[in-house]
């Protein structure tokens, strides 16, 4: 019994007290069978007039049973002999479930039932279904909740001044309502869960979760870390040499960024903008006023590709300024060479990689700030390594992964976040197109006459989830069919397997035009900027998840030509696969994507990895209760501070051991 207990959370009777119904059924009446609604769960009370086991067409018990008013069958297609049992001739039953027109007149489906005495009373109250597991009744979980509710602590932990101010009922009224509903409950606005109980509950539930992220964030405020103020004049000196100026969002971004270096507690700072928003230059200045104070800073970036890309342009930015800027990519084969760049770490006053950048040897002199690209693709673990690389660096993430705001605000409750939600000027739209693959010598011909117009283009093979050589087959299927359909173009690979120096070429020669089409798997998909570049061609677009199809498309259109993206798709397609193509035609904006997204996978899915507060959540749900979302990120700060001990108390009673989910 503790065991399946434990399997579902609940290891103490404070768990019990905050385990609540799923659903509520009405067994405070008995509805005659003649007279009960097809297809609505009601309670029946018949007695049993015969009872057989059927194996055609499939096992199953058949119980033939009466009331006054009329007959009804009740059928169970697994069944153990402790049934057979209780439906003996005679036995009086009271079944609960829905009433079908059956070729027998009315049924039931395997109801839920219980043998009864002549006279039994009927319960008084409605009966609560509880989230359970395998082997633990409903009714055995009834009964330890019961005496949960009559012997434990049902203290309320928001202060009643606040409590009233929020407008919401006290937390046992509340819970004693929803364990225990009064029979003229209507179950509809229990079920629908926006009876002020339930939000009672749902507010205590984000409270604790904002509770738990605020207090991470203010445990890392404690320590103290480089205060990085600007020595000299490098920031302004790139600004004045960049051949474009910032955007209000940039300038605004880079201000508060730059307050937040010169303060002595590391910056936890997420810089959040869409695909193409211009995050690099951000970072770039960030970096100058770590190096103008006489620190390192570190770059890193998810994939060699991309590191790469940062690394050129950071030493064409930066060198010139006089900034020494080092490379360091995972694909360092010697001891010797791996002692070299450990020693340009420690020379190096910007360091740009990979993975590379955590391993084990690397050492950096004065570590003052750490960049994590595309922040989402690294593990915890990952950024967490980074940090200790320095004593307590400022930290920059950046994410092009745009995240609605309620769900941000469980994600990244820990963190401060700046929003570019400004694109550079001059860009032009991109076109989004959907083509049936039977039209593929459509698409060849689009290709030529983009290529003779003197633009680029990707062409992305599709994803193979089950198997990377398949995927690599593809590519090199697609090249070869390419090379042959497009003679007069010059056609290159990018896929995952190639060697580094070979990918670079490859890269390289892409970035210089010298590539027409690019065919590539999803080694592309983040951070590639090639603004010559103006068409996508994405192949069995129904494969991939929205976000990758927006980061996709978003490598087009960063030049001032008409870019267009080009979905191929195959049918027939699922009605999800449908849907996501319907999206990305119909929206550029990534946050409306990111939206969408979210309402078609929810969020356990929507930001992948552990990372967030939202596996805290049971009863909330971050679209529908945003505005309670709102209300408890507010409060949070201020309830850990002026009454720690109500604090404490509200963490364990809502968290309980998964707070240890969130901590590292
Ligand atoms: P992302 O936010 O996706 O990382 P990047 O930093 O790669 O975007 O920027 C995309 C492109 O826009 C780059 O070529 C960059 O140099 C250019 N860019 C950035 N800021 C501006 C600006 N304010 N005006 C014009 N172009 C800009
Ligand atoms: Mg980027």
């Amino acid at each position: 019994m503790c065991k399946k207990l434990a399997k579902i959370g609940l290891h103490s009777e404070a768990d019990l007290l905050v385990h609540l119904p799923l659903r509520y059924e009405d067994e405070t009446r008995v509805t005659p069978v003649a007279r009960a609604p097809w297809g609505e769960p009601v309670q029946v009370e018949v007695v049993v007039q015969s009872n057989e086991i059927q194996l055609h067409p499939r096992r199953q018990m058949v119980v033939r049973a009466s009331d006054e008013s009329g007959e009804l069958t009740l059928r169970f297609f697994s069944f153990y002999p402790s049934h057979k049992a209780a439906f003996s001739e005679g036995a009086r039953i009271r079944a609960f479930g829905e009433v079908r027109g059956g070729f027998f007149g009315a049924e039931m489906v395997h109801p839920r039932f219980r043998k009864v005495g002549d006279d039994e009373a009927l319960p008084t109250e409605m009966t609560p279904i509880y989230p359970s597991t395998a082997g633990l009744a409903n009714s055995a979980l009834q009964k330890l909740i019961g005496r949960a509710l009559t012997v434990g602590d049902l203290s309320d932990t928001l202060p009643d001044e606040l409590r009233q101010r929020l407008k919401l009922p006290g937390l046992a009224r509340s819970l004693r309502f929803l364990h225990r509903p009064p029979p003229e409950t209507d179950l509809d606005t229990l079920h629908a869960r926006n009876h002020p109980a339930w939000r009672r509950v749902k507010f205590d539930e984000v409270l604790a979760q904002q509770m738990c992220l605020r207090r991470a964030y203010l445990a890392r405020r404690e320590q103290g870390a480089p205060v990085l103020a600007a020595q000299d004049d490098l920031a302004e000196r790139l600004l004045a040499q960049l051949p474009f100026g910032l955007t209000g969002a940039q300038q605004r971004a880079v201000a508060e960024i730059s307050a937040d270096l010169a303060q002595p507690y590391p910056m936890q700072r997420l810089l959040q903008g869409d695909v193409g928003a211009g995050k690099t230059v951000v970072a770039a200045l960030a970096a100058c006023q770590a190096i103008s104070a006489g620190w390192q800073a570190a770059f890193m970036a998810p994939t060699e590709i991309l590191a790469e890309q940062h690394y050129l342009k950071l030493k064409d930015w930066l060198e010139p300024l006089g900034v020494r800027v080092a490379w360091l990519s995972g694909s360092l084969k010697t001891a010797a060479k791996r002692q070299q760049l450990a020693a340009t770490a420690a020379e190096a006053q910007l360091i740009v990689g990979t993975h590379a950048l955590i391993q084990e040897g690397v050492d950096f002199a004065k570590l003052g700030l750490a960049i994590v690209d595309e922040q989402h693709r690294f593990g915890v673990a990952q950024r967490l390594a980074l940090r200790k690389k320095g004593e307590n660096p400022h930290q920059l993430m950046m994410s092009a992964t745009p995240i609605p705001r309620t769900l941000a605000m469980s994600y990244y409750a820990d963190l401060d976040v700046t929003v570019l939600d400004e694109l550079p000027p001059g860009r032009t739209p991109i076109k989004t197109r959907l083509v049936a693959d039977s039209r593929r010598d459509d698409v060849v011909g689009f290709v030529t006459k983009q290529v003779s117009e003197g633009r680029q283009a990707y062409w992305v093979c599709p994803l193979i989830e089950e198997s990377e050589a398949l995927q690599l087959q593809t590519a090199q299927e697609t090249y070869e069919q390419l090379s042959a359909d497009l003679p007069n173009l010059r056609i290159g690979l990018a896929h995952g397997r190639l060697k580094p120096d070979e990918k670079q070429a490859v890269m390289a020669a892409f970035t210089a035009g010298e590539i027409d089409v690019l065919v590539a798997t999803t080694v592309i998909e983040v951070g590639v900027d090639v603004p010559n570049a103006s068409l996508m061609v994405i192949e069995h677009a129904e494969r991939f998840g929205l976000s990758q199809l927006h980061q996709l498309r978003g490598r087009v259109g960063r030049g001032s030509h008409e870019s267009s993206c080009i979905l191929v798709f195959a049918g027939p397609l699922s009605p999800t696969a449908r849907q996501r193509l319907k999206i990305i035609f119909e929206h550029t904006d990534g946050f409306e994507i990111a939206r969408q997204d979210l309402q078609l996978r929810g969020p356990g899915e929507f930001v992948g990895s552990r990372q967030s507060g939202v596996p805290l959540l049971r009863y909330a749900d971050l679209e529908m209760d945003a505005d309670l979302v709102e209300m408890a990120r507010e409060v949070a700060e201020a309830m850990l501070i002026e009454h720690p001990e109500l604090s404490e108390k509200h963490l364990k009673r809502w968290l309980g051991s998964r707070e240890e989910l969130l901590k590292s």
